[in-house]
């Protein structure tokens, strides 16, 4: 029996005014997962004001017992940590352990937020004059949208969500239309932990309709946003004319550079699931491999190798390596790069193809790409798909140069036994995150998370920053 999930609003299932669905589908068998309502204006409306209603009875809640129901949440999402996981691979197609992971995240950031509930650090601070007490309090911002997508269908959310509720901030949340289920399932569990009605609201539809009424409504003061350039361009512009806060963290172009002093074994494994786990659909996805031209050939043949020993098929599968992709729009999209690729004058060394594995799923071989040129279409653009593009450099310099060639800057890794190589990566690669002898995938929760460049406009999720992105700071100063 397939479900059917209506929008959430007030702490209550709603029906959408709009009398519109989509089907949830399972990427490997297009089978339908769930039905899904299509909100409207008016329900956009109708979930604000349930937030600011929400915000009204949160906002007065100590963050301390805030956190409890975050506590609270992190122990059910571990119970539920099996079923999620399968529910997850169904509805996005990564394997297993990949949506162990998905989950632990939501679990561990779920966690390190309802930590922070017993700090809310401010500052105090000197003044200029005396009998004078100068301090910093943290301040929730209200009604907050968020907006995320569908590779991490519960990290991401979670990333928000959490630090978002125990800053006191109330939510309307839309999820991306190819994983709404796993979003409802985040609802279930805040609402069981005892989040009260209102808090967190849930609008599902498409970006362009549901996710732009949110973007605009003025009711919201700020929008969170994890998604494409190209939206987060949209987004920014948008919230500019009504000085809506916003923060976004948006595309990758993640290099690795393998240096001739690397751990060989090592930097391949590195590159295999940066570049192929989550069948390369991770904003932090290897999809530059920067070798230094000692260990180029050795270290191509040794890769091509592991490439084809991969197995492609249904994440459910304990055989199976590597997924399907989302949708049929990601795969002709990859299709459409490959030949651009090809066109350009790169040389296809292995992949490129759709695979017929008798299901009506979504599958692509992993793909490798060399003589790529820093200037080609596929050596720039965002693929999100499993697909490497190899580069060859004679030195550390020209690596660092070509790594920052691009217009993003999210992860990167450098394979090096040498420490001042290390270093000098760490100090002039432009990216939020630089991993040393390991992949470019891979984040932890305690740790600030985003990119520079087009990755992002300033803003960090997770970390130290994960309340701040979510608060206002007061400063106050008090004459006694
Ligand atoms: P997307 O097309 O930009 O969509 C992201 C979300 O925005 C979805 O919920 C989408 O709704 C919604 N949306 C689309 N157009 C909108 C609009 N005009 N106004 C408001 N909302 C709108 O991105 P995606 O294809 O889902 O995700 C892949 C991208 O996310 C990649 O570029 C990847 O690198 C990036 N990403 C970045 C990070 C990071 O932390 N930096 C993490 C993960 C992914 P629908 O689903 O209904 O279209």
């Amino acid at each position: 029996m397939v479900q059917d999930y209506k929008l959430f609003i007030g702490g209550e299932f709603k029906a959408s005014s709009t009398g519109e669905t989509f089907e949830d589908l399972n990427p490997a068998t297009l089978e339908s997962l769930a039905t899904i309502q299509v909100a409207g204006p008016e329900d956009v409306d109708r979930a604000v004001e349930a937030a600011e209603a929400g915000f009204r009875l949160w906002n007065e809640v100590p963050a301390a017992k805030r956190a409890e129901v975050l506590f609270r949440a992190a122990r059910i999402l571990q119970e539920r940590k099996k079923e999620l996981a399968v529910l997850m691979t169904e509805e996005m197609g990564k394997v297993l352990p990949e949506t162990r992971g998905d989950v632990q995240e939501a679990i561990d950031i779920t966690n390190y937020a309802a930590g922070e509930g017993r700090r809310m650090l401010g500052e105090t601070t000197t003044s200029e004059l005396k009998e004078k007490f100068c301090m910093t309090v943290l301040r929730p911002i209200g009604v907050v949208g968020l907006i995320t997508p569908w590779n991490f269908p519960i990290a991401i959310p979670a990333w928000k969500i959490m630090p978002a509720l125990v800053a006191g901030n109330a939510i309307v949340f839309k999820p991306a239309s190819d994983t709404p289920l796993l979003a409802f399932k985040l609802i279930e569990v805040l609402s069981e932990a005892g989040l009260p009605p209102g808090v967190i609201n849930l609008v599902t539809g498409p970006g362009g309709t549901v996710g732009k009424a949110v973007v605009r409504h003025p009711h919201i003061k700020a929008i969170s946003f994890t998604g494409s350039l190209d939206t987060g361009k949209w987004i920014m512009e948008e919230c500019s004319k009504t000085m809506k806060r916003v923060s976004l963290e948006l595309g990758g172009k993640n290099p690795v550079i393998v240096m001739d002093d690397a751990d060989l074994e090592l930097a391949l494994e590195g590159v295999l699931w940066g570049a192929f786990g989550t069948t390369g659909q991770r904003c932090t996805a290897t999809s530059r491999l920067i070798l230094h031209e000692k260990i180029k050939d050795e270290f191509i043949k040794r890769l091509l190798a592991k490439a084809k020993a991969l197995r492609i098929g249904e994440g459910l599968l304990p055989e199976t390596d590597i997924g399907p992709v989302i949708n049929k729009a990601q795969l002709e999209k990859i299709e459409k790069y490959v030949k651009i690729g090809k066109e350009e004058g790169a040389t296809l060394l292995y992949g490129g193809n759709r695979i017929d594995l008798g299901l009506p799923g979504y599958f692509f071989e992993p793909t490798i790409f060399t003589d790529v040129r820093p200037d080609m279409r596929i050596a720039q653009e965002e693929i999100f798909g499993p697909v490497l593009g190899v580069f060859t450099v004679s030195d550390l310099e020209e690596a660092i140069t070509l790594a920052n060639s691009t217009r993003y800057g999210l992860s990167s890794a450098i394979y090096t036994e040498n420490i001042g190589n290390a270093f000098r990566a760490i100090e002039k690669i432009e990216a939020g995150i630089t991993y040393v002898n390991a992949p470019t995938i891979g984040a932890e929760v305690h740790l600030p998370f985003g990119g520079v460049k087009g990755t992002g406009n300033g803003f960090r999720e997770a970390g130290t920053e994960a309340v701040k992105e979510f608060s206002e700071v007061k400063a106050v100063y008090i004459d006694y």
